[in-house]
């Protein structure tokens, strides 16, 4: 035997057995992206490598650590997309979307790639839906985008998710606050860990996320919050999310301790969590991006967007169990008694399917009793036995697979009997 291949660290395979749960998710969220007057976007896997290092910041893991780049024929060095607003806003100002119309709703669905440490809700190729609103520097267009996030899990039915909202300031004001709390941070700089040590050089922000105890208790006593130290202008555009978010009835908390991991946010930012997950319990995460098309050399433009993971919401939706396995029901089961009957028997399958039921049969010309087992298998709601005598009688008996009750009906009126017994 020859050495088997194995699919790559961090990656896996989505099985036909159970595809069918992302498909219903996949159909669900495009619904609710038309609900909300979104239009997809679907841009290249891969970008030029300085599109990611010049939007996500040259200072933040994903760039820093855990992009997949190469050179492309040895010249320039292109990356597996990591994330997807910056594709978005290069295309957005690429097809100078700003002539066609002052505001775009977009929303896109895809992989992306990030080298970090596999475990349960991260992967090295995962997917994640998304959006963007361009054009608004208006609150309404935060709650727009926040209520969509919110109502997406909602309409999928997940229960044990709350929503979290920060605000980061603009950038001018972010870093008189990135100085304040390097200079409170500074005598304790020694006590923290290696990682840390290293982020309060370049990205002191993410010392937030530290899980490390030690690291934790100097944040908790020695770091100012940024939300004391916004604008007033900041503050009552702020304070202007809380009241739209309240006036639609959408639950928040502030948490005044959270940062993101991605360098273009300005002012509002989001994170929905799930508490059916375990470590990795965010489900999505957002917020304003003021200068981003600007820096990638568009007009100034407003924006706002969030990204969502899909691995996790479809860990979330079975821990809740969510999900129906009637949707991958078979409607019916056709087993073929003997050779004599085939040609008929594939001619009484494509009548049925013509009719817009879903319609298997048998490849390995086996047993009838083997046939049925293969009828249970595929959860098909109805099965039938084509026979010599079936096929002279013109008559046949369709098997309610749930009670096995039978009902003798004419072979021309499988489909009539079909659509009077499923919902
Ligand atoms: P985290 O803090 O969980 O690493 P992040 O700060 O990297 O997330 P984003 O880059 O904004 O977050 O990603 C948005 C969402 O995409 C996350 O909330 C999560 O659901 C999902 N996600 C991010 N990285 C991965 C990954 N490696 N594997 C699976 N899902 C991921
Ligand atoms: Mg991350």
């Amino acid at each position: 035997m020859k050495n088997k291949i194995k699919s790559v660290k961090g990656t896996y395979d989505l099985l036909p057995f159970e595809i069918h749960k992302w498909q219903e998710i996949e159909n669900k969220l495009k619904k609710i992206f038309s609900l909300y007057n979104f239009r997809e976007i679907r841009t290249p896997i891969f970008e030029k490598s300085k599109l990611f290092s010049r939007s996500v910041g040259e200072f933040t893991d994903i760039v820093n650590k855990e992009m997949y780049s190469f050179l492309d024929k040895g010249k320039e060095s292109l990356t597996l997309r990591p994330e997807l607003t910056a594709s978005v806003v290069r295309s957005y100002i690429e097809h100078n979307f700003q002539q066609i119309s002052p505001i775009h709703k977009i929303w896109y669905y895809g992989p992306l790639f990030r080298q970090e440490k596999p475990q349960a809700g991260r992967y090295r190729q995962f997917y994640q839906f998304g959006s963007e609103i361009f054009g608004s520097a208006y609150p309404e267009s935060d709650v727009e985008l926040i209520d969509l996030a919110y109502t997406i899990y909602t309409k999928l039915g997940l229960k044990n998710f709350t929503l979290y909202i920060n605000s980061l300031g603009n950038k001018e004001n972010r870093s008189k606050y990135i100085e304040l709390l390097k200079s409170e941070l500074l005598p304790h700089k020694n006590e923290m860990c290696d990682n840390c040590k290293n982020r309060y050089e370049n990205n002191v922000l993410r010392l937030f996320d530290c899980k490390n105890k030690i690291c934790k208790n100097i944040m908790n006593e020695h770091a100012p919050l940024i939300i004391d130290y916004l604008t007033n202008e900041e503050k009552d555009y702020f304070n202007e999310i809380k009241e739209l978010l309240e006036n639609l009835n959408i639950k928040y908390k502030v948490d005044p301790t959270m940062v993101r991991g991605l360098d273009y946010y300005t002012n509002m930012i989001f994170e929905i969590r799930s508490e059916s997950l375990g470590s990795q319990d965010a489900l999505c995460g957002g917020g304003r991006y003021d200068n981003l098309v600007e820096d990638l050399g568009g007009k100034s433009t407003s924006a706002v967007g969030f990204a969502a993971g899909m691995e996790r919401l479809m860990i979330a939706m079975e821990k809740e169990n969510l999900f129906d396995d009637e949707l991958n029901k078979l409607d019916i089961y056709v087993a073929i008694m003997n050779e004599n009957v085939r040609n008929e028997s594939m001619k009484i399958v494509k009548n049925i399917r013509s009719n817009n039921f879903s319609v298997d049969t048998d490849f390995q010309r086996r047993s009838v009793k083997a046939m049925m087992r293969e009828a249970n298998r595929k959860k098909a709601k109805f099965s039938i036995v084509i026979g010599e005598n079936e096929i002279q009688s013109g008559e046949i008996k369709i098997k309610t697979m749930s009670d096995g009750s039978e009902n003798t009906v004419k072979i021309d009126e499988i489909s009539e009997f079909l659509s009077q017994n499923i919902l």
